[in-house]
């Protein structure tokens, strides 16, 4: 039982005031419906929400609420909570980082993002006055679904506090390349990719986007994706694609309305004869108004022929004309209508209407209605409503769309005709192609888009992601991996000591001994030495180290004990009292370009060194400058991904190091190869890496799998450091007083 609390950075409530009556209205948004009608159409699964909750800013004081309170009526269909923000602030936050940072660059205009501190300062604490109102409310099972650009610290700020929580978030405009969303002050950028990794589920409109995020919380966050999950501070995250849908009906149905009917027919009048051309945007210059004007006005002159034979209907509607970067752009689009007419009209013909105004929506459908041709040509847009409206407001299949390849839209209105805004000629000639088109293609390709639409509503899209952020939140709970306690280990202990045929499996760096600065210098001291000394001695002992080090340390260190050796990941193994045995022998050239790349990575990162063992080579940068290592590794991955492709060869990101192997072996497998062999009732494997995951995911049912350090893991338990390796181990040769009771731990079963 919960709630769905909606958190978006504007109410779409507003207060009507008639003398001493004030209301609440609701604003006609395509997402309040969506969600309204998810509530109607409740499916069994759903039936388990009480409420919903829907918060933002107000753009009424809070005196008018306060009023509003008092007198409102019951049953109202959503619980609205205001944030209320001083004009200031919000004018920092608003005018300043969302609209003079976050949209200029995420729509790749980043000469026009503005990095100013304050700008910032004033994000982060809105972000926080959201999280301060809503977290005091906050209830088990309830549903958080945060949405867009002016809110993503917000999912971490919650999750904060309330760890268990489920949120959701969506992105409603582009998110960038990495090569853009970097420009981004290195604080800011970690801190709002931080900020939306709090969310359970994170959706953008197309999957270019989705790629583009991923590749952005590598490099800088160092968290690698498996499709389209990320193991994130214990948590399973996932990122998809919704691509969001609008109210098919409602469009589609409205041209049967007799007041849409009338407007249509009066336009149809006052332009009879002419063809229709038309398009409406906000004023923002992520829409491409003058590209789309050039194109159009190199249309007149190329194909003169259309001349007189057509118009322009160019609709702008007001947006944000307190930035600078809005209010310039007006002026230029007006000069070049202006400049068009000039040249091109006749006394009984001018060929751009232009408006600048808001168009209620019955108007805007007998628009769409009335037009022939649509030029929706943005130079980057998250998505595009107005594209799919069109296509949705056709009527016996008329009308042809005309949109930007570069408009999230276009990656589903494969049957519009795609132009590149910025190519003049291209946007000249489809608008010939496309007032030209005969009917029954332009019925064939709007029949095709709009059942696509009609498929994927803006209904489907809410239910769609809700749906999936349920699942997410019951796979993060069948993952939870487990803190390993005293009644666990008093289990694993009672069964070790019932055992006959023990088999340990324990990595070496980073699980038996600290890592230390040097590799060379991570020898096992005696308290080690020891321990390893009285483990191996119980003859129902079969100790294994299995390690990522090369033959000669690891002989080195500890061929004087009767255990297993295994080196370079099962690459050579020493089988207790018996001798090494390479697996692999192939020729070292590969390493020689692997050698040259890393040596580069050397020469750029003060404290990094290379270490070359039989079958692998890695760059190690623990001691490197902290950011700049880091940073230098993203980097390494990338190049070395990209130069194994074809090959046999594999890159781990491990702990601190960048290592390439030869494939075909691995921990997992050496460790099977070996429980196989020697048949053990009893099998605990440890280890701290990336590759011992491989173990853990080998030994699933079969072995107590314990990963040491927190993080995300395969393995069944975890302890919390190095430090408890030791202790853990003595205490299978010291067993503690075992409690009574049974245990609530899966023992695995005897190996077979
Ligand atoms: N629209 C509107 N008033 C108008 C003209 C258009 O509300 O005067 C609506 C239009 O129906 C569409 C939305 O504004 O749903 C524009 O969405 P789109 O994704 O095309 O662009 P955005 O403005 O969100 O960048």
């Amino acid at each position: 039982m919960g709630r769905l609390i909606i958190i978006s950075s504007r109410l779409p409530f507003s207060l009507d005031k008639e003398g001493d009556k004030i209301s609440l209205r609701q604003s006609s948004g395509g997402l309040v419906s969506a969600i309204k009608s998810y509530f109607e159409n409740t499916s069994a699964q759903r039936n388990d929400l009480t409420g919903k909750i829907w918060m933002g800013v107000a753009d009424f004081p809070q005196e008018d609420w306060a009023q509003a309170m008092e007198q409102q009526d019951a049953g109202q269909e959503f619980e609205v909570l205001p944030v209320f923000v001083d004009k200031d602030l919000y004018e920092n936050y608003y005018n300043g980082f969302a609209n003079s940072v976050l949209w200029p660059l995420f729509h790749y205009f980043s000469n026009l993002a503005n990095y100013e501190t304050q700008y910032f300062d004033a994000y982060v604490q809105v972000n926080q006055l959201f999280a301060d109102k809503i977290l005091p409310l906050l209830e088990p099972g309830d549903q958080v679904w945060i949405h867009d650009y002016q809110l993503m610290l917000l999912p971490d700020l919650l999750r904060k506090k309330r760890p268990d929580a489920t949120i959701g978030f969506f992105l409603h405009i582009p998110f960038p390349s990495y090569e853009i969303f970097r420009l981004l002050p290195t604080e800011w950028k970690k801190t709002l990719l931080h900020g939306v990794m709090g969310a359970d589920l994170i959706g953008f409109h197309t999957y270019d986007y989705v790629q583009h995020f991923l590749q952005s919380v590598k490099m800088l966050l160092g968290v690698d994706n498996y499709f389209h999950n990320l193991q994130y501070q214990d948590r399973l995250i996932r990122i998809d694609l919704f691509p969001i849908g609008i109210d098919y009906n409602k469009f589609h149905l409205a041209a049967s309305d007799p007041e849409v009917e009338e407007l249509r027919d009066k336009i149809l009048k006052d332009l009879e004869g002419k063809k229709i051309i038309f398009s409406v945007d906000r004023l923002d210059y992520s829409k491409g108004l003058m590209n789309r004007l050039n194109g159009f006005e190199y249309f007149l002159e190329r194909y003169p022929e259309w001349r007189e034979k057509m118009v322009f209907v160019l609709n702008i509607v007001p947006s944000r004309d307190t930035i600078p970067a809005y209010n310039d752009r007006k002026k230029m689009i007006e000069e070049k209508v202006g400049t068009i007419n000039g040249r091109f009209s006749s006394i009984s013909w001018q060929p751009v209407i232009y408006r600048y105004n808001h168009l209620s929506f019955k108007e805007l459908v007998a628009l769409y209605q009335a037009a022939d041709v649509a030029l929706i040509t943005p130079l980057r847009d998250g998505m595009n409503l107005v594209a799919k409206e069109y296509v949705a407001s056709s009527t016996g299949g008329r009308g042809v769309l005309i949109l930007s390849e570069l408009a999230g839209a276009a990656s589903e209105l494969g049957e519009a005709i795609l132009v590149n805004p910025t190519d003049t000629s291209d946007v000249a000639s489809s608008i010939t192609r496309a007032l030209a088109m005969p009917l029954y293609e332009q019925r064939n390709r709007i029949g095709l888009m709009q059942r696509r639409l009609q498929e994927y509503d803006v209904f489907k899209w809410v239910n769609d992601f809700m749906d999936q952020l349920i699942q997410v939140k019951q796979e993060q709970q069948k993952q939870k991996v487990k803190l390993l306690d005293d009644k666990t280990m008093a289990a694993i202990q009672r069964h070790y000591q019932g055992a006959k045929n023990r088999c340990l499996l324990l990595d070496y760096d980073g699980t038996l001994v600290p890592f230390s600065k040097i590799p060379s210098e991570a020898a096992p001291d005696n308290a080690v030495k020891d321990l390893l000394g009285r483990l191996a001695a119980d003859p129902k002992n079969h100790v294994v180290i299995i390690s990522g080090r090369d033959v000669n340390s690891l002989d080195r260190w500890l061929s004087f004990l009767p255990v297993t050796l295994v080196a370079e990941h099962g690459a050579s193994f020493k089988m207790r009292n018996s001798n090494w045995q390479q697996k692999v022998s192939v020729s070292d050239l590969w390493k020689e370009e692997i050698r040259r790349v890393m040596q580069m990575f050397v020469t750029r990162c003060a404290g990094s060194f290379i270490e070359e063992k039989t079958n692998t080579i890695a760059w190690h940068y623990r001691n490197t400058q902290t950011g700049l290592g880091f940073s230098r590794s993203r980097e390494l991955l990338n190049t070395l991904s990209q130069l194994i492709q074809n090959t046999t060869l594999q890159v781990i990101d491990g702990n601190k190091v960048v290592e390439v192997r030869i494939g075909g072996f691995d921990k997992g497998a050496a460790a099977l190869k070996i429980i196989n062999e020697m048949d053990p009732d009893f099998v605990l494997c440890m280890g701290d890496d990336t590759t011992d995951e491989d173990m853990f995911k080998a030994l699933e049912g079969e072995a107590y799998t314990i990963k040491v350090n927190n993080g995300a893991s395969s393995a069944q338990y975890t302890i919390m450091s190095q430090q408890q390796v030791l202790p853990l181990l003595q205490s299978l040769l010291q067993p503690r007083t075992i409690p009574n009771s049974e245990p609530e731990v899966q023992l695995p079963e005897a190996h077979h």
